[in-house]
């Protein structure tokens, strides 16, 4: 039996667990990828690696303000560039009016999530099936690979929204309140498509910016020179993120490669640089939950029952990185509110990198 059971190990995750961790809680988390992070992702691939998820940090409040300097201080973090260009139809490319520094970590946008990590326990590779009450007032997990179970006294689901219904949605008879699914349910989300393609190294001269913004292109959204994030690339690489629309659209294909090479087509011809469209590789990948469409307009969600069980998440009252961790943050809160009210107050997940 543990304290609190943490389902998913992205930013929400990690930082709801660690907290609650260092407030003096045992904790566990179950992740059902084989690595860190969520949609803080990085794929290796071709000897190098790319940020097909969430491509920078842009800080706005203080807290990930905090976090960012702390990781920059231990050279996880650096700024990558001050501006993201805008590509508008009919207009020529325009250099950006506001600067502000974009953060990102070389090793990778999952190095973010892994500096977490320290001294929490993480069960990888499982993923959660089922969560049922028992009858000694605690939860129990069934986990899918291993076929075991995990018992604890409150859970924390650090998920995307649709993701939490299809897990909790059997539980509506045993206890769940309808509203709180009611709300889950109402929550909504943008797909997107990301395709990452590599060229040779002797490609033409490579364009001025880091990052473009696709401003009106109904296909593409934004576009990344991802290899200039990386000490020494071997060759350039991009990554390109296509718009809801188009995501939509391709949402269902077996095949992702025509869609990743339509995106590039479209890149290619837009930005007048036609060696976009024939790259020397490409990976594409399809995230069916992205971004928020129809966010939750709290920093948690809770079922108000009680046995603990409190959702989370960046489609909790803010967006982005940044409202994924103030959300976690909510959780650990709340969850400590309903167990032991032990004092909070000295407590802060970044007390883990001191
Ligand atoms: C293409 C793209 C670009 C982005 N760009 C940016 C950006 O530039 N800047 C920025 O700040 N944000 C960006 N974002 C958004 C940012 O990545 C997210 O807001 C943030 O990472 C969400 O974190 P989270 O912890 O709420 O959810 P997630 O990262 O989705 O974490 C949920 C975790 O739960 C796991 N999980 C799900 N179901 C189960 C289950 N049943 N059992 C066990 N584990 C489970 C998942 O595998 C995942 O690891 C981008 C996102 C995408 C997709």
């Amino acid at each position: 039996m543990t304290d609190i059971a943490v389902i998913g190990a992205g930013i929400a995750g990690l930082v709801c667990a660690q907290q609650l961790k260092q407030a003096g809680y045992s904790v566990v988390v179950v992740e059902k990828s084989r690595g860190l992070g969520g949609r803080l992702a990085t794929r290796r691939l071709y000897g190098t690696l790319a940020d097909h998820g969430a491509c920078y940090l842009k800080p706005k409040g203080e807290l990930l303000g905090r976090f960012v300097e702390i990781l920059c201080d231990r050279h996880i973090l650096e700024v990558w560039t001050d501006e993201v260009y805008e590509l508008t139809a009919d207009a020529p490319l325009s250099e950006p009016k506001n600067r502000s520094p974009r953060y990102v970590a070389p090793g990778g946008m999952s190095a973010i999530a892994k500096s977490l990590a320290p001294g929490l326990e993480i069960l990888l590779n499982q993923r959660v099936v089922a969560i049922t009450p028992t009858p000694e007032n605690s939860w129990r997990l069934t986990l899918e690979s291993s076929n075991e179970e995990l018992f604890a006294k409150a859970i924390v689901v650090a998920i995307p929204a649709p993701q939490a219904v299809m897990l909790l949605e059997s539980l509506g008879e045993s206890g769940l309140d309808a509203a709180f699914l009611d709300n889950l349910r109402s929550v909504e989300f943008y797909p997107s498509i990301s395709a990452i393609a590599g060229y040779p190294s002797t490609s033409q001269p490579l364009p001025q910016w880091k990052a473009l913004t696709f401003v009106d292109d109904i296909d593409l959204a934004w576009i990344g020179l991802d290899s200039s994030k990386r000490s020494n690339p071997q060759q350039p690489h991009f990554v390109v993120q296509s718009s809801a629309d188009f995501a939509q659209r391709h949402l269902e294909s077996q095949d992702l490669q025509p869609a990743g090479q339509y995106m590039l087509q479209r890149a290619a011809e837009s930005l007048s640089l036609p060696w976009l469209s024939t790259p020397e590789w490409m990976q594409v990948h399809r995230w069916r939950y992205a971004f928020p469409s129809r966010p939750w307009h709290e920093a948690f969600l809770s079922d108000g029952t009680p046995l603990p069980l409190i959702c989370c998440g960046d489609w909790c009252g803010g967006n982005l990185v940044e409202g994924a961790m103030l959300s976690g943050l909510a959780a650990a809160d709340e969850i400590n509110h309903q167990l032991h009210h032990l004092p909070l107050d000295n407590v802060n997940f970044l007390n883990v990198f001191t």
